[in-house]
Formats: structure tokens, C-alpha cells, sequence
């Protein structure tokens, strides 16, 4: 896909931009709201109507009543979950398109049918249910919702274990194999209980006895933001900040997750920062906007990312600048909408109104 702005919105300064789309906010009035994911640059951020991660900000965009137009300042899948959540009569925009998620795109549909096609022999939807991480296209979420499974977030994972736990005998989680290894272990499970499908490999690359004894298969993909983290990185912190408290996304690696004094999403890792004791000294692991803008938040505290060498930037985040908004708050007319078309639609949102539902 190509996309490049007018030449008007490359150019214009930042005063300019800014100016122009608080006006277009204040002429839409409550017909818009824009919903700021928390990678997202400070100056977009400082745009949003609403801030959150991907679960807290699909449950705004489901409740949103009298709205017609959503600008989601985040990545495609989400943009396209909202749509979903949402009824026909709003639209959903993406200030630019070519904000997608490595991690989503290492789940391919042809791959994942075709894994399912496969574990057809050992049960198929009699004994997995599929766990799709919101990070997957809309015809992912909708293969889920077919087989009655649900979608997580990091902020509900532990929640879909249980739930799914309770109605099939085995799990089929994609595309995050640490976030679906840690909330395994949170869970109960014992390592050698969860196994890797590598979808590159002839039957997932593993034996009829290791899926036979498994309780969950997990889909070989992984954020690198996140596994940019290592165990080392926690050692080395601590040595050099004795009393240092440690919070990681549960996208990391689970070494790193053990060593942490804390692991959860990013609307945990907000609320921790914000509940810990000022004078407090917090390493972080996950993408650098977050921690930079709790930092500048908590100036009584001592906030900085986890590895000390790496900038873990999502580049996708930050491809939505301040002129990407300017331009699609001013050409609403001009732009596609995000549109999830039926039947997928239907099916996907089965599987999103559970999420809602298991919390
Ligand atoms: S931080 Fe990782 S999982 Fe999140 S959007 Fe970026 S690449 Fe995808």
C-alpha cells in the first residue's frame, strides 16, 4: 500500500496543525471522538478524547452512542474492532493506514486454517477453544468467533484462560506465544503443558503425543517491541538501583516476567505508576511513549525503560503524526472509512462481545 499526505499537511508547522485540528474538533463537536492508543506520540495523545489500551478503548468505542465518526489514533486491527463494535451508522477512521502490527501479520488466515485443519483430528472445536489476542484481522477474530472462542487483551488474558478452561478441555491461542505462556503459568499450567506451533513447519512441527498431552497450543509469533527485554536487563537494573521496582508488559519473555517485580498490561502498568510511592524508582518493559509519558506524569518518581540501550519504539505507533490527524479530521468525506463487511462482521463480533463480557 502506498500512502503519502498532501503536500499542504507535509508542510504546514506544527502551531498550524494544531490550531487546525482543535477547530475541526470543536466543529464536530460530540459527532467525534478520537480514541488515542497509549504508543501513541505525545502530541497525538494529547488529542484524544479518550486514552487507553486496545481493550479499554474497544469498550469506549462500543458504548458510544450519539458519535458518527471515530478516529482511532492506534494501529489497524484496532481501527477495524472498533468498526466491528460498532453500529453502521458510525464510521471509523485510522489517520493512517499503514499503521499495521508486525505481530498480527505473523498470524496469516491460509496458515492458521491451516493448523486448525489439523487439529480437526485431535477434536477440533469438541476440544479447543481458540484465544485470539486482539492483535489479529478481522477474518481471524471472526474464524474464532465461528468456533465459539473469544477475543483477549493483555488486560483480560487471565480471564479468557479461565473462561475458556471451563467450557473445552484444550486451548488454540494466537498470535502471542509469551502473552499465552505467561498467562498459562498465572494460571495453573505447567510448562511442559503448553507447546509451540511453528506454522512454517509440517504440522506445526510437532509430534501426535506432544499435542495429545498438551492443554494448549500456542502460535509461534511475538511483539519485538516487547521481546526486546531480557533477564539480563533486570539483573543489571537492579544492581545498579537497588530497591528498583520492576514492571513488565506480559508480552515480554516469561524470564523476564519472573524477575519482574510486576507484569500486566498497559493500563496496569499506568495504574502501577500511579499507585506507587512517590520517591519511587520504576523500570519498565514495554514501548518507550508509554514510559516517557509516565515519566513526564510522575515527576516524584523516578521512571525510565527497563534495557537502558534499546529505544523499544513500536514504528507503527508512531507512524500517526499530528498531520495525519489535521488530514482526516479535515477530508472526512474524502477518506475510507474502516468497513468490516459481513459475514465476517457478524462472527468476529461474537467473539468481541465475549471479550466485553469475561473481564
Ligand atoms: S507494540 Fe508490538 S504488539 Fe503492539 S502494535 Fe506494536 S508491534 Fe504490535
Amino acid at each position: 500500500m502506498y500512502f503519502s499526505l498532501p503536500k499542504e499537511y507535509r508542510e504546514s508547522t506544527n502551531e498550524d496543525l494544531k490550531e487546525r485540528i482543535a477547530a475541526a474538533k470543536e466543529r464536530l463537536g460530540n459527532k467525534l471522538v478520537i480514541l488515542a492508543h497509549h504508543y501513541q506520540r505525545l502530541e497525538v495523545v494529547g488529542f484524544g478524547d479518550y486514552i487507553g489500551d486496545s481493550y479499554g478503548l474497544s469498550k469506549i468505542a462500543a458504548e458510544q452512542k450519539d458519535v458518527e465518526t471515530i478516529v482511532f489514533c492506534g494501529v489497524h486491527f484496532m481501527a477495524e474492532s472498533a468498526d466491528i463494535l460498532t453500529d453502521e451508522s458510525k464510521n471509523v477512521y485510522l489517520p493512517n493506514p499503514l499503521a499495521g502490527c508486525p505481530m498480527a501479520d505473523m498470524a496469516e488466515m491460509a496458515d492458521v486454517m491451516e493448523a486448525w485443519e489439523y487439529l480437526e483430528e485431535f477434536g477440533g472445536d469438541k476440544t479447543f477453544m481458540p484465544i485470539s489476542y486482539m492483535n489479529t484481522a478481522a477474518g481471524l477474530k471472526a474464524f474464532t468467533g465461528r468456533h465459539g472462542g473469544l477475543i483477549c487483551t493483555s488486560s483480560n488474558a487471565d480471564a479468557a484462560y479461565k473462561w475458556a478452561f471451563e467450557r473445552r478441555k484444550k486451548l488454540f491461542f494466537f498470535p502471542d506465544e509469551h502473552l499465552g505462556y505467561n498467562s498459562g503459568i498465572k494460571y495453573g499450567l505447567k510448562p511442559e503443558e503448553m507447546v509451540i506451533w511453528d506454522f512454517s513447519r509440517d504440522g506445526g512441527g510437532l509430534t501426535t503425543e506432544q499435542i495429545d498431552r498438551a492443554r494448549v497450543i500456542l502460535w509461534k509469533g511475538h511483539c519485538h517491541v516487547h521481546t526486546n527485554f531480557t533477564a539480563e536487563h533486570v539483573r543489571e537494573v537492579r544492581e545498579k538501583y537497588p530497591g528498583v521496582l520492576v514492571v513488565v508488559h506480559p508480552e515480554c519473555p516469561r524470564e523476564v516476567v519472573e524477575l519482574a517485580d510486576a507484569a500486566g498490561s498497559t493500563r496496569f502498568i499506568t495504574e502501577y505508576c500511579a499507585k506507587a510511592p512517590s520517591g519511587a524508582t520504576i523500570a519498565i518493559g514495554t514501548e518507550i511513549n508509554l514510559i516517557n509519558r509516565m515519566a513526564h506524569q510522575y515527576l516524584d518518581k523516578k521512571i525510565f525503560e527497563l534495557s537502558g540501550q534499546t529505544c523499544p519504539v513500536c514504528a507503527n505507533m508512531y507512524r500517526t503524526t499530528i498531520n495525519d490527524l489535521a488530514y482526516t479530521l479535515e477530508n472526512l468525506g474524502e477518506i475510507k472509512p474502516i468497513k468490516v463487511k459481513e459475514p465476517v462482521r457478524g462472527e468476529a463480533l461474537l467473539a468481541l462481545e465475549k471479550m466485553l463480557e469475561v473481564n
